[in-house]
């Protein structure tokens, strides 16, 4: 079965490689096209845009930073909406904004496509290792086409609504409660080490009480500054926070260390971190007292 795949980031190239593992035809799609040559070499077809990514098959996954890029290859003149067969599908596993999966799925079904949304959770690790915690939504049979193509791709599926948008409201949520974790963590990182106690000592600690892989690894990353290459970029990380605010502020829902939290992260951005781990968190407050 043919599945083509755009946008091979940190997160979409292990993606896309699994789908080659499981046995799919896959062809790929990249603005930056040198990022394809790994996946040409093992057995994927180049396609030059995403309107002929989505022509040569019924399935398209896209994987891209935000907004802006998904819009751009979805809506652009060479863009997937103009290629994508009738009843094809797009499977969507970008962080977005509800409005935007909303606004798709209405453009896709005029056309007689499908969108369904299948954010991730877990970083480009998990997504290797095929690890992935995957939240499904969009209509129902829809949902029944994609499982087994997501299925090489994680471990566990959330199915969790008929309506595409769904998903990335769970989605943001997920990662407000991580970036929170962040700044928490982050915080009493620093007041233990002013201290005089190593933070290593503290997270020994902490992963006894908590036994989380969030707080193991992203402690781990923070103790060990490993922010550099990132897997999950800072500037990404204040997107997702931005999106939860106004995913918050759309239904008048109370979300007050999101604004918090964001301000955090502009002072990284201002500062240069955009390309660092969102870890970087730490290196934000530890000038800031
Ligand atoms: P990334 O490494 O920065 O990759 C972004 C991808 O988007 C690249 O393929 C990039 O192409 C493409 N892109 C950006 N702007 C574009 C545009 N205007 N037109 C076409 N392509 C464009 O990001 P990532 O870490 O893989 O994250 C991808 C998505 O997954 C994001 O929504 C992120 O929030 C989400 N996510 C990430 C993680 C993580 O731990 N990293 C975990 C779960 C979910 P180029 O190669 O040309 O730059």
């Amino acid at each position: 079965m043919k599945v083509s795949f755009i946008g091979l980031g940190n997160m979409g190239f292990p993606m896309a490689q699994n789908l080659l593992k499981a046995g799919y035809e896959l062809i790929v799609y990249n603005r930056t096209p040198e990022k394809v040559e790994p996946l040409l070499k093992q057995g994927a077809r180049y396609a030059k845009t995403p309107l002929e990514a989505a022509k040569e098959s019924n399935l398209v996954i896209t994987m891209l930073s935000d907004d802006a890029a998904l819009e751009e290859v979805v809506e652009g003149p060479n863009g997937i909406l103009n290629g994508l067969p009738e009843t094809g599908i797009h499977i969507s596993a970008s962080t977005i904004s509800v409005d935007l999966a909303r606004k798709l799925s209405a453009a896709h079904a005029e056309r007689k496509q499908y969108f369904v949304s299948a954010t991730v959770l877990g970083r480009p690790d998990a997504a290797k290792a095929a690890k992935l915690r995957i939240l499904l939504a969009g209509h129902e049979q829809t949902r029944q086409r994609a499982l087994p193509i997501l299925s090489a791709l994680g471990q566990e599926i959330f199915e969790i609504g008929d309506h595409g948008q769904e998903g990335n409201v769970v989605k943001i949520g997920v990662n407000f409660l991580i970036a929170s974790m962040l700044e928490a963590l982050s915080e009493a990182q620093l007041m233990v080490e002013k201290h005089g106690i190593e933070s290593a000592r503290f997270m020994d600690v902490v992963n006894a009480l908590f036994q989380s892989p969030v707080y193991q690894n992203y402690g781990a990353i923070m103790t060990e500054q490993r922010f550099e290459p990132a897997g999950f970029k800072m500037k990404l990380g204040l997107k997702d926070v931005a999106l939860a605010i106004g995913a918050a502020q759309s239904v008048q829902a109370p979300l007050p260390l999101g604004q918090l939290i964001h301000n955090h992260l502009s002072v990284g951005i201002t500062r240069g971190y955009g390309e660092l781990d969102w870890t970087a968190l730490i290196r934000c407050l530890e000038h800031s007292s």
